[in-house]
């Protein structure tokens, strides 16, 4: 059996003791081990501030840039065998491991053009300067430079290239160094695509780490120029950023955790419209890419009462479709969750769910899927739930569950009560709302965009271009508050301040100007 090794000091380590096994959740054959037992985290961030830093920061953010696109290339160039991979780890099929595969390269290219484009720089100017006091005699400007510290990444299970991906372009292009930590469970095709990016030999030395298996030590030892951004549950995150160290020293902390996300539909949206359908054709896909394990998917679908029960039929007709199973098999269309751990979790979820919610689709126990023995895998069909009382669906609005599930929740088509119970949700990710009425649109927002890091707007008018309500693109907001955990990733320049500190510059015009790469 493979055992994964971490890169760490500018070598790879292969840990004695401590395994985790790793599975292929389709088959339940083990595939691989992981620890990290041995690893001494304190040279690992010596490493990192000593060498990957001073290197990333003497570069222009137009060589930081290239770096990027080097890496973004290893993607493009591995792609097959990254697929393979997380087929083997993940239990996914060709798009949805196209889906991570390609959001990574895609979010590492997007971002090596942002850099191109800032050139020779090494530090950000933020805003206008602004006049102090009576003169332009005494002058203000905001500017970000670099932390002088390391960005430790911890990812979820579920996008094992994007994760890395997402938050490396970020911290790098920023001119911090990365020490990179996937979730074990599915650490197989992390761990390949670090090595390949490592043997085409273009990062700077220390610039990024993987560590396979636990932290040890690590967050322990993090300091007040120090990032930690976290993706993962909400359990994990208040566990994580309530740890003494990372409070004591004033350590950044960003947070991407569970969201219970809403699908709207405006009552404006007429039966058998063209944007009915795309919302049917939407939700069924957001419910079921990735076998629903995307903190983005849909998870609450709004519908006006009086179409509840079509939209529900037309849900129905296109779940049927989806034959579940090992994403070997040519027919398959979506993978079994990614371990048994998920697997249980999204058992014990549904059970709760049906409080405040009844089954119409699906049940609420494992299924067998196509292509494996009998009894064999993580299985779980797409399952929907209805609840005709969406202010006393309790768990409708507070339990993630991390799987193909979602929930109907019929409202009396005021944009006011849609608002309301999206915003029951305690704050999400994203939400999709489709409708082409502006007022009612701006009614909705009006009440509810605080509640959400994203609005999605699904209509005919973007339906060929739109990716989807899934997609995290690097150009805009990627994170909510309060369930959500309150972070900001991406979003262009909004990513990059994760990793730089904010100075105000204040004294006489002509030198802050030229200070602060105003005045040219
Ligand atoms: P998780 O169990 O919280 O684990 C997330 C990461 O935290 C893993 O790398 C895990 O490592 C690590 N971790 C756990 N305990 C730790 C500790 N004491 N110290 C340091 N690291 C620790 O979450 P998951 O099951 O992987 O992911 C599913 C959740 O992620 C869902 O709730 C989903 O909504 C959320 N998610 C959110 C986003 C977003 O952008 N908002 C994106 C994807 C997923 P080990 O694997 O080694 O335990």
């Amino acid at each position: 059996m493979k055992t994964l090794k971490s890169y760490v000091g500018g070598r790879w380590y292969e840990a004695k003791s401590g395994f985790a096994t790793l599975v292929n959740p389709s088959t339940e054959e083990e595939i691989a081990r992981a620890s990290s037992e041995g690893i001494d985290f304190g040279e690992v961030l010596a490493y990192a501030r000593d060498k990957g830093g001073p290197a990333l920061r003497a570069m222009t953010f137009a060589q930081r840039s290239g770096l990027l696109k080097e890496m973004s290339r290893v993607l493009r160039d591995n792609r097959d065998e990254l697929l393979d991979l997380s087929r083997q780890n993940n239990g996914t099929t060709t798009p949805d491991g196209s889906f991570d595969i390609d959001g990574g390269s895609g979010t590492l290219a997007w971002y090596s053009s942002v850099g191109k484009r800032l050139g020779d720089r090494t530090f950000l100017t933020e805003g206008d300067g602004v006049q102090l006091a009576k003169t332009e005699a005494f002058w203000g400007q905001h500017i970000l430079v670099p932390r002088r510290g390391v960005a430790v990444h911890i990812n979820a299970f579920n996008f094992p290239i994007w994760g890395f991906a997402e938050k490396a372009a970020c911290a790098l292009l920023a001119g911090m160094p990365v020490i990179t930590k996937p979730a074990t469970a599915t650490a197989l095709a992390t761990e390949r695509c670090i090595e390949l990016i490592v043997e085409a030999g273009f990062l700077p030395e220390g610039a990024l780490q993987l560590i396979v298996g636990s932290t040890g030590d690590l967050l322990d030892r993090l300091g007040p120029q120090d990032v930690l951004a976290f993706t993962g549950s909400a359990d994990t995150a208040k566990m994580l950023r309530s740890r003494d160290n990372l409070l004591a020293s004033c350590t950044r902390v960003n947070v991407e955790a569970d969201s219970l996300n809403a699908a709207v539909l405006g009552p404006d949206v007429e039966p058998g419209s063209p944007t009915l359908d795309l919302f049917v054709k939407d939700v069924a896909r957001e419910m079921t890419q990735k076998t629903g394990q995307k903190c983005t998917a849909v998870r609450r679908i709004l519908v006006p009462r009086d179409r509840a029960d079509d939209v529900q039929a037309a849900l129905i007709a296109r779940l049927e479709k989806v034959v579940v199973g090992n994403p070997a098999d040519a027919s398959v269309r979506m993978g079994p969750l990614a371990t048994a751990n998920q697997l249980e979790d999204a058992l014990r979820g549904l059970a709760e769910l049906q409080k405040g919610a009844r089954i119409v689709h699906g049940k609420a126990g494992r299924a067998d899927g196509v292509g494996v023995p009998e009894g064999k895998g993580f299985f779980l069909a797409p399952t929907l739930l209805r609840s005709d009382d969406p202010a006393t669906a309790g768990p409708v609005h507070d339990r993630e569950v991390f799987a193909p599930v979602a929930t109907i929740l019929p409202y009396d088509a005021t944009a006011t009560s849609a608002a309301e119970i999206m915003a029951m949700g305690g704050g999400t990710l994203v939400t999709s709302v489709y409708s082409n009425d502006a007022a009612w649109l701006g009614e909705f927002l009006a009440r509810g965009a605080e509640a959400t890091g994203r609005i999605y707007i699904g209509s005919e008018a973007s339906a060929g271009e739109a990716p989807g309500s899934g997609a995290a693109l690097p150009q805009t907001l990627h994170g909510g508050p309060g369930r959500a955990g309150g972070g900001e990733e991406l979003g262009g320049l909004v990513g990059l301040k994760l990793y730089m500190q904010r100075v105000a510059i204040q004294g006489n015009r002509p030198l802050v100007d030229s200070l602060s790469g105003v005045a040219s």
